[in-house]
């Protein structure tokens, strides 16, 4: 009698509670050798309901690890050049080790220049072009969260991408296109699909990886996932739905993030370790 194989699952909240673990660890040890404890701002323009609610999270985590944070509320009129001059000021700040700046923060704001007024050692939450051309050059700097969290899984899971051909669904500043410049890093063969892609189905079959970040429910199908395949959903859509249809995916696929559960834990703990991480070189405690 045959029996269907399924997918191993990717357990993405069981590896970010060692990262956080760890994070912090080493942030008792900051402490503990500076007498500072890392700290974290976390910048928020209004009161958009899920910025909110994603910045309590935060920092409910941050306490929970160790780290301090510090929250700057702005009111939503805030103009691009006050958003500037309060990362700027945040950036001179000796008391602050990482800047993140909650985003979308609404229309009338340049993100853009928002984002370069984070000082490159503080920038954490890898937004500023400076930490993406670190990044994409193999120069020490910190990746985009949710990208250094999907390579962290692919290596707890022991999956190789060297030669590997990784499919790269989005091309955002912050996930598709960062996540595809690791992967390149890594020695995968990278493609980039998007909205103007021609045939995604067909560029999804020949995937040995295939990195889901898009914003729409069930896009990618199981019947054109490469059997044995290693699937990374990134996308999170309302009623807790990925970017790739989960249950007939997990019928081909050799292993598999759930949504939730995933990936999206990931990224708040590589925030975390990020943050000790640039505490740790600023206060100068790196050993040599
Ligand atoms: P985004 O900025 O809206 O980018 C979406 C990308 O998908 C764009 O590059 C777009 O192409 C592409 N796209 C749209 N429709 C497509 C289609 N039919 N076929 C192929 N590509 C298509 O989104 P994002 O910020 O990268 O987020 C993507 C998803 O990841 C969302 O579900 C978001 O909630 C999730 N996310 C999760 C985390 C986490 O922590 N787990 C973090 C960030 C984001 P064009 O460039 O051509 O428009």
């Amino acid at each position: 009698m045959s029996r269907t194989r399924t997918a191993q699952l990717m357990d993405g909240a069981g590896l970010a509670r060692r990262v956080v673990e760890e994070a912090s660890d080493r942030a008792a040890e900051v402490t503990r050798r500076s007498g500072a404890t890392p700290c974290l701002a976390t910048v928020l323009v209004g009161e958009d309901p899920a910025s909110v609610t994603y910045v309590r999270m935060k920092r409910a985590r941050c306490a929970k690890a160790g780290i301090e944070s510090r929250l700057v509320s702005l009111p939503a009129a805030t103009t691009t050049a006050e958003l500037v001059e309060t990362l700027r000021s945040l950036s001179r700040d000796t008391g602050v080790h990482g800047i993140l700046l909650q985003h979308p923060c609404g229309p009338h704001i340049d993100e853009r220049a928002a984002f370069e007024a984070i000082a490159p050692e503080k920038d954490v939450d890898g937004v500023t072009m400076s930490s993406f051309g670190a990044m994409s050059f193999g120069l020490p700097g910190f990746a985009s969260c949710t990208p250094g969290g999907i390579m962290r899984l692919l290596d707890e899971y022991d999956v190789d991408p060297a030669g590997r051909h990784a499919v790269v669904v989005g091309r955002s500043a912050i996930l598709g296109k960062p996540v595809g410049m690791l992967l390149l890093a890594r020695d995968a063969t990278v493609t980039y699909c998007h909205s103007r892609t021609s045939d995604l189905a067909a560029t999804v079959r020949e995937a040995d990886i295939v990195v889901a970040a898009v914003g729409r429910p069930r896009l990618i199908r199981g019947e054109d996932i490469k059997p044995g395949a290693v699937v990374i959903d990134a996308g999170y859509n309302p009623g807790n739905i990925g970017d790739v249809d989960f249950d007939t995916a997990r019928l081909r696929a050799r292993l598999i993030t759930p949504v939730p559960g995933g990936v999206g834990p990931m990224t708040i703990a590589v925030l975390l370790a990020q943050t000790v991480t640039a505490a740790t070189t600023q206060l100068g405690l790196v050993r040599g």
